[in-house]
């Protein structure tokens, strides 16, 4: 089943009728040739979503009647931010893709010392809204009700200070701490922070300055992984270990 992320606005509960707009619409009537009577689900994004029926298209919108509100959990209770350190292009992309479709629900890209790409303002917001188009097509895709939010670019520090309960950055040089071991003695956390570092690693100031925030360092095993790959690792144990992923689907 198809589902839309519409503006939780064009969602009318009082006539129980939903309005879909945009780009969307070219898409349901074009490229999958939905009809009226079609079945598609609503979400609005904020984690309430419906089963619909089309009553109506028209070149600028899709009416669509919401048949009945869905139950079925799609989000993990555990709130995963992931703080990504600034990588090149389609690695951006990927991770933004990858964890969106795992279950993360924030990811907050930031300037590391050993980033490559160095973004100006104009072109971060930009980024921003690029990778936040990339989190609702992967959140539409997995079937999420929710759609992470890509904060705008920042700085590590920035990222140190926000509250949670706990707060790991992945370290290769790690030599005394596992992901693996530090997940099982946290087993009741609602909210995890994720520091991912560059292609070049983090610095010794960067490492420093984590730590002093109180900042875990963890390795995740004996290989080197690339970033894109790290922080989808990573993200994958976390909700294995402390959320939904590896259950059943009820
Ligand atoms: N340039 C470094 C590797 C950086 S890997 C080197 O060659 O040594 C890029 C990022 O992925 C790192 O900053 C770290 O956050 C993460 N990472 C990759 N492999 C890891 C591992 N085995 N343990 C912990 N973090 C890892």
């Amino acid at each position: 089943m198809n589902r839309f992320f519409i503006d939780p606005k064009d969602i009318n509960k009082e006539d129980i009728t939903a309005v879909i707009r945009g780009e969307s619409v070219k898409h349901i009537s074009r490229v999958l040739r939905m009809m009226v009577k079609d079945r598609l689900i609503i979400s609005d994004g904020l984690g309430n979503s419906f089963m619909g029926e089309i009553s109506e298209i028209s070149r600028e919108e899709v009416r669509v009647l919401l048949l009945e509100r869905l139950d079925k959990k799609s989000e993990p209770e555990l709130q995963v931010n992931l703080g990504q350190a600034l990588v090149k292009g389609e690695k951006m992309d990927y991770i933004v893709q990858k964890c969106t479709e795992l279950g993360v629900s924030t990811i907050v890209p930031f300037a590391a010392e050993r980033s490559v790409v160095k973004v100006s303002e104009k072109k971060a917001r930009d980024k921003t809204t690029r990778w936040q188009k990339i989190a609702r097509g992967a959140a539409e895709q997995s079937h999420r009700d929710r759609i992470p939010e890509v904060r705008a670019v920042t700085v590590l520090e920035s990222i140190l200070v926000e509250e949670t309960d706990l707060l790991l950055f992945l370290w290769e040089q790690e030599s005394n701490r596992g992901l693996k071991e530090v997940l099982r003695e946290h087993v009741n956390i609602n909210k995890i922070t994720l520091l991912v570092g560059p292609e070049g690693g983090f610095t010794e100031e960067e490492v420093e300055l984590a730590v002093s925030r109180g900042a875990v360092s963890v390795s995740l095993g004996p290989r080197i992984l690339r970033t894109e790959t790290a922080a989808a690792a990573a993200v994958t144990m976390i909700i294995y270990e402390l959320g939904d992923l590896g259950e059943i689907n009820v």
